[in-house]
């Protein structure tokens, strides 16, 4: 038996997984403390009710695969700002409140290790994933591997430039893909079109000037309404999610491309298809391979189940 564990800003999920990687029972907690001890203390009761909840005893459980939202360096969590954490020890510390070895792992890592490894997609060998959420979270797999580059930068394709010169991002650059498609990016067009524009919207009633988060299913109402702001400010950020993903592919060939993500769970099939659609006219040689970009199949349990196949791999 084995368990992945995805400590996430809001809510931490357990999975008790079996050697054939099948999930034989779960726990999910909200992450309320964000003393790294308190978070790690629930993240173990969560394993233990999981395991219960499979039939099996925690005593039977080697390691454990947790993954979280930070840079991860020799069991290091360095920065993960929706926890309020910086240089957090997490394999120390959580290998003593566990009492066995674990695996730390940064969670969209994690998120396209369990799609690449967990999905049942057949044999692969190189793959990358967008994860379309508050911000735009990369990974890359390349020959089997996570791709962690000379300094442990790689898989920030939240960062490809998509316009020179274009919007500010969070990072300090300019025209990252990040500044086009993420909610933060499609939060600040929409309150700029709203509140210095004046521009009308049913968005008027959802969102007011200092929030600094938008729901997925807030977007995704006034898309269905055909609201005309929000249908402007999530095509543009698919149009530019299409040409980071054509980017990347030009500069991989993967056999996977998983699009992931609150705002891609929340849009599905339609804006998986459209971010192709953008995407398919950039391809170099052959637009066909277009095909290998699809939507999560593992959904909110990808995370979980990459920590426990990087818990069994070690
Ligand atoms: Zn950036």
């Amino acid at each position: 038996m084995l368990v992945g564990i995805d400590i996430g800003a809001t809510k931490t999920v357990a999975l008790a997984v079996g050697k054939d990687g099948s999930v034989r029972g779960r726990s999910k907690k909200r992450t309320k403390a964000r003393e790294p001890e308190a978070i790690l203390e629930r993240a173990e009761k969560a394993a233990r009710e999981a395991v219960k909840e499979a039939g099996a005893s925690f005593k039977k459980v080697r390691r454990v695969g947790i993954g979280v939202p930070a840079g991860v360096l020799d069991g290091v969590a360095r920065l993960a700002p929706q926890l309020g954490w910086q240089d957090v020890p997490v394999r120390e510390l959580a290998e003593g409140i566990f009492g066995r070895q674990v695996v730390v792992e940064n969670d969209v890592n994690l998120g396209l290790v369990g799609e690449f490894h967990e999905a049942n997609l057949g044999p692969l060998s190189t793959a990358c994933a967008f994860f379309f959420g508050t911000g735009m979270g990369g990974a890359v797999i390349v020959d089997g591997r996570i791709l962690r580059g000379g300094r442990g930068l790689a898989g920030e394709l939240g960062h490809i430039i998509v316009e020179p010169g274009g919007r500010a991002c969070g990072c300090g650059n300019a025209g990252c893909l990040e500044a086009y498609a993420s909610k933060t990016a499609l939060l600040a067009r929409i309150k700029s079109a709203l509140f210095d524009e004046g521009r009308e919207s049913a968005l008027r009633d959802e969102i007011s000037p200092d929030d600094r988060v938008v729901r997925s299913s807030v977007l995704k109402k006034a898309w269905d309404a055909g609201d005309d702001l929000a249908r402007e400010v999530v095509e543009e950020g698919m149009r530019y999610f299409g040409l980071g993903v054509a980017s990347m592919m030009n500069g991989l060939d993967p056999d996977l491309v998983v699009l992931g993500g609150g705002v891609v769970e929340a849009f599905g099939d339609e804006m998986v298809e459209s971010v192709k659609d953008q995407a398919a006219p950039h391809l170099f040689a052959d637009r066909e391979r277009i095909s290998v970009v699809r939507r999560t199949a593992l959904g909110d349990d990808a995370v979980a189940l990459g920590a426990a196949y990087v818990a069994r791999t070690g």
